[in-house]
């Protein structure tokens, strides 16, 4: 597993490399440039000197912080689904992102951007698209769908079934294969046959990602919001189609469900799902910057 998720970051010109593989890259670079310095200090004192200060540059510079993308369902002609009492999917989805946005921004941990923050329909692939132009390290999803049996409550969460097994990944797959989403100088030049390795190998991470964000939330979950019968699901939802971006659909219950219905429409009940949801993005970075542990 390290080796492939190092060679990925490598080859991908660093996009996944883990913080503590990046910080012995540092190191070494750092053991490296002192022999460099030390080398010229005896016979170029000035040139020594400019080497020395370049890279302190570097070494201060914060790392960025990562670009969560919030997506809630449905808006504007989509209303989602419509609760037993008539309140819409729509709305309690924006609501519940919003408190999820302030949680996570108000952290000064994450840059949180949303797919939309009014009633505005956004078609399904417009909101992965967001999430690719803002580079999104996470992507989330937030619904409150309805099912044919009124008595099925509880929260889930759900990833993608089958990686790019099925027509629409490949589709992605195959667009992204001219891999100019990963910018590094690394790819060009590669044969189509290595970009085609390098692209599976990313969907890998990638599905490895959403799975470990999806077990997370379920952890986050228990005990605080009542949940499905096993809540960790899978399932082709086009949101969750994106090639290079770990991403979760959290279902906060069911408005087909007169219980749910009612603890959605409440904004005390829909904070609680926004904390657990913080708890579980927080777990996950954190787990992110340490994937040896
Ligand atoms: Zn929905």
């Amino acid at each position: 597993m390290l080796t492939r998720r190092f060679l990925v970051s490598f080859l991908t010109g660093g996009l996944f490399l883990p913080q503590t593989l990046w910080a012995r890259v540092r190191k070494a670079r750092r053991i490296k440039h002192r022999k460099v310095v030390k080398s010229h200090h005896v016979a170029h004192p000035v040139k020594a000197k400019k080497i020395l200060h370049a890279p302190a540059v570097h070494r201060n510079a914060p790392p960025p912080k990562p670009v969560i993308m919030l997506d809630p369902g449905h808006g504007g002609k989509d209303p989602g689904a419509i609760g037993v009492s008539g309140a819409y999917e729509k709305h309690i989805a924006q609501a519940a992102a919003h408190s999820l946005h302030n949680l996570l921004q108000g952290s000064g941990r994450y840059n949180v951007v949303m797919t939309r923050s009014e009633d505005k329909f956004i078609p399904l692939q417009g909101r992965v698209e967001l999430a690719h132009k803002h580079r999104a390290k996470l992507f989330i999803s937030m619904h409150a769908d309805a099912l044919l049996n009124r008595n099925v409550r509880g929260a889930s969460v759900y990833t993608l079934s089958s990686g790019a097994s099925d027509r629409q990944t490949a589709f992605l797959a195959q667009r992204e294969n001219s891999a100019d989403r990963f910018a590094s100088a690394s790819f060009h030049g590669l044969s189509p046959e290595v970009q085609q390795i390098l692209a599976s190998l990313v969907h890998e991470e990638t599905r490895r990602g959403s799975a470990h964000m999806a077990a997370s939330v379920v952890k986050s979950f228990r005990n605080r919001i009542n949940l499905l019968t096993h809540p960790a699901r899978h399932a082709g939802f086009m949101v969750l189609k994106s090639a290079d971006i770990p991403s979760v659909l959290v279902e906060m219950g069911f408005m087909s469900n007169r219980l749910d219905e009612a603890a959605l429409k409440q904004a005390k009940h829909r904070q609680q799902v926004a904390l657990a949801m913080k708890h579980a993005v927080d777990a996950y970075f954190a787990s992110q910057k340490h994937p040896l542990g």
